[in-house]
């Protein structure tokens, strides 16, 4: 049967190519006996022919090749030509003509009329392009030798010969095409099309076709949603059957055939020289690049694609390290110089009721190393709520004026600036430190006046809101500017802007991922206080359902009723501060129905400073037991009273963001609680909020959230300077980057220019590879 044949003819090409490459068991990806599992199903003396060929001496497989081969020859003469499907694009071998450069632009391949403009649109101008624009999922598109092996629901690719064929149109406007196919071992296959009237023409019994689709079992026959059809003449040459695919990002009007092709193309005129040794990739254990580049766009089997996303995968964070690492070199600023003297810290911590925690100790000796090196710092402190960074933070700012500098600490917000003065002025007045306020909220006059004993060096610190200490003020010399929470993007931009060019201590509550951290911040140091000041105890979290909101309220009351006071937080549902007002309006009026004894009060988006102030002033003084607020508790403000924290619609919130809310509450002695009520939420959701209730771990939560929901949507970090990465994914690559950053590292240290002859291609790769002119220079 002339279906047999083709089975046969696509087992013979790999033996010969093994006989003819000197039986090495290579010319087949994952080996001889992988591929017989396959592909020689129907063929079971082939199969016994090369029975144990992995074990076989060179001259023993020369021997097996040969009476496998012999096997395989066709009983008759290849099938004549069917005529194809007018739809069909043709596949046409392209490996024709010489080798060509990367770089070589596309208008001067010859890759067919309008190909180069098509291929533009996609953003790939040169051949470099094609061979790195990698396949977005791949389809196993190998044909299944029988029925039996089709699970229902599964995406499959079947072949056979058309026997019938229909066409419906159960209501105008909709056309359904149906073809049954016979496969060689005479099981019936029934195909669908919908609105698809190109295909009819191809629909010919008596044609042989390849499908590929969704199947739908039932009892013994298969019914198949068409996606993907070929008839079996084209498939014979074809990179779209038969084999695994690779499915491209593209767009109206650019198919798949097409990408595939011109990949074809590209990967068969430009030779593939490796910019890693062979020693490096046996140390890392990475395939070589052609095999890897081949094994991404057209796979033999699953296990050179495996190879090929780990080999590119880790190519892509090497290039990003080399790239980070080259502009470290660049970005070395000198910033101030500071005596930073252990005498000062012991001091600074004498004055304290607490002693240091050793998290907060060991960061303080970074940060001290760093002010004492000329190179201006650049760090970032991370550590939750209460772990203590301010404290820290004060201690850094104490040594650069007992240095005769400055300093400065920016807060994202005026109520924030405001408590950050109250804790310094608490930590440093006694030491004789003259720490200032200027927030917008001040009088005209008052803020001239703070400005001027700025200028004049009659103030030693001022805490004010970034834009403020950015624009408007004068300092005589500023040493250090520390900047609080949320902006931390951008900081390394800023870092270059801020007069006298201070070095820089940047704080965050919101702890990040090791791997964002590794490639996010390039030469931004990073220090980390995991542990909390002892006698804390953690914050018990509950996740209810709306329906036991009641309940919730219950114990809300039993605590107002011992003497402490609640948060209840409501999400805001649009960017919209009317509607904020609405639902905390609501809500307020809610709880005053449902806590009669309890004084509610509100404070939202829509109050200006000064009344958000007064609020927060009387919770503080306990003037009142409830305080239904939107978000805009979210950071830093500590009533230490306060034990419970309701927040309701919890499904609307980030894991990192409720970790910071949560965080308002048990910043006292006593047990504090929050309850996370949610609403109408999916299975994936629930999984999400099950995270905050079983951890008070920052960073566990941000790992977590990482992986639930992917860096992007990560809170800050679009805009952070990330690249897109094609392969690499962040929440499971810690360990190649980690390995890559080694060899980027191990590669610089011997060479920091990649100078070196041996490390040409690596570095005409790296320079095509980025796009960044800075970059460019450097090396
Ligand atoms: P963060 O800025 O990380 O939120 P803070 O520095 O504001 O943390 O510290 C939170 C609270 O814990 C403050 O009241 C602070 O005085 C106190 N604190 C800080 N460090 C310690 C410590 N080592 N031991 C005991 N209490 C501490
Ligand atoms: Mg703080």
């Amino acid at each position: 049967m002339a279906t047999v044949a083709e089975l046969q003819l696509k087992l013979r090409r790999p033996l010969e190519l093994e006989l003819q490459q000197g039986c090495q068991n290579r010319a087949v990806a994952g080996g001889m006996e992988r591929l017989l599992e396959n592909f020689a199903r129907p063929f079971p003396k082939v199969r016994e022919a090369l029975r144990g060929y992995d074990a076989l001496s060179p001259d023993e497989r020369v021997g097996a090749l040969k009476s496998a081969l012999d096997l395989l020859t066709p009983p008759t003469p290849a099938p004549a030509p069917v005529r194809r499907p007018a739809s069909r694009v043709e596949v046409q071998p392209a490996d024709v003509g010489g080798p060509l450069s990367p770089d070589t632009e596309l208008s001067r391949v010859p890759l067919g009329p309008g190909a180069a403009k098509k291929l533009g649109s996609l953003g790939l101008h040169t051949l470099r392009d094609l061979l790195h624009a990698y396949p977005r999922r791949h389809e196993d598109r190998r044909a299944l030798p029988s029925l039996a092996e089709v699970e229902d629901g599964t995406r499959v690719t079947v072949e056979g010969v058309i026997v019938s064929k229909h066409r419906r149109t159960p209501k105008p406007g909709m056309l359904i095409l149906e073809a049954t196919l016979e496969n060689p071992w005479g099981e019936r296959i029934k195909c669908s099309w919908f609105n698809q009237a190109w295909i009819e023409k191809g629909l010919r019994e008596g044609t042989r076709l390849i499908v590929t689709g969704r199947a739908k079992r039932f009892g013994r026959s298969v019914q198949v949603a068409v996606e993907h059809v070929e008839s079996v003449a084209d498939a014979a040459n074809s990179l779209s059957s038969g084999r695994i695919v690779g499915v491209y990002d593209s767009k109206d009007g650019i198919s798949q055939d097409f990408l595939r092709r011109t990949a074809h193309t590209a990967l068969s005129r430009v030779p593939l020289d490796d910019y890693l040794t062979a020693r490096w990739r046996a140390q890392y254990g990475l395939t070589d690049l052609g095999d890897a580049l081949w094994g991404i766009h057209f796979p033999h089997d699953e296990a050179q694609l495996e190879r090929a996303l780990a080999r590119l995968r880790f190519d892509e964070y090497l290039f990003l390290e080399l790239r980070v690492l080259l502009q470290g070199e660049d970005a070395v600023l000198l910033g101030k110089r500071f005596t930073a003297l252990d005498r000062d810290m012991q001091a600074f911590e004498a004055s304290l009721p607490f002693r240091f925690t050793g998290a907060q100790r060991r960061v303080l000796y970074e940060i001290a190393d760093d002010m004492r090196s000329e190179r201006q710092m650049a760090r970032l402190v991370q550590g939750d709520v209460g772990s203590g960074k301010t404290a820290v933070a004060a201690c850094a700012l104490y040594l650069a004026v007992q240095d005769g500098y400055q300093g400065a600490l920016m807060a994202p917000t005026e109520i924030l600036a405001r408590q950050h003065f109250a804790n310094l002025q608490g930590y440093l007045t006694p030491l004789g430190v003259r720490v200032g306020l200027l927030i917008g909220a001040m009088g005209a006059k008052l803020k001239a006046e703070v400005q001027a004993q700025i200028a004049a060096g009659e103030l030693d610190i001022v805490v004010g809101t970034q834009a403020l200490i950015q624009e408007a003020v004068r300092f005589q010399n500023l040493g250090l500017a520390v900047v609080d929470e949320e902006h931390r993007f951008g900081v390394m931009q800023r870092r270059k802007l801020l007069a006298g060019r201070p070095d820089v201590l940047v704080m965050s509550a919101t702890p990040i991922p090791r791997s964002l951290a590794l490639t996010a911040y390039g030469d931004l140091e990073l220090s980390v206080i995991d542990e909390l000041p002892p006698g804390r105890t953690p914050i018990e979290t509950k996740l209810i359902q709306d329906t036991a909101r009641r309940q919730a309220y219950g114990f809300v009351m039993k605590q107002i009723r011992e003497g402490r006071q609640a948060y209840v937080v409501t999400a805001l549902i649009e960017e919209s501060d009317t509607l904020e007002l609405l639902a905390a309006t609501q809500l307020a009026d809610d709880l005053r129905v449902l806590l009669p004894e309890a004084r509610i009060d509100l404070l939202h988006g829509r109050m200006s400073a000064a009344e958000k102030d007064d609020v927060m002033e009387r919770f503080r003084r306990r003037e009142f037991d409830v305080l239904v607020s939107t978000t805009v508790i979210e950071v830093g403000v500590d009533v230490a009273n306060a034990t419970v924290m309701v927040i309701e619609n919890a499904e609307r919130f980030g894991l990192s963001q409720l970790h910071q809310l949560r965080g308002r509450v048990g910043r006292g002695s006593a047990q504090s609680y929050c309850v996370l009520v949610a609403g109408e939420h999916s299975q994936k959701t629930r999984k999400r909020l099950k995270i905050i209730e079983g951890s008070t771990d920052g960073f566990v939560i941000a790992e977590a959230d990482l992986k639930l929901r992917g860096p992007g949507e990560l809170k800050g970090t679009r805009q952070s300077g990330i690249p897109d990465l094609k392969l690499g994914d962040l929440t499971s690559d810690v360990e190649i980057i980690e390995a890559a950053r080694t060899l980027a590292k191990h590669i610089l240290a011997h060479d920091p220019k990649l100078t070196h002859p041996g490390l040409a291609y690596l570095r005409s790769e790296l320079q095509a590879r980025s796009s960044q002119v800075a970059y460019r220079e450097v090396i």
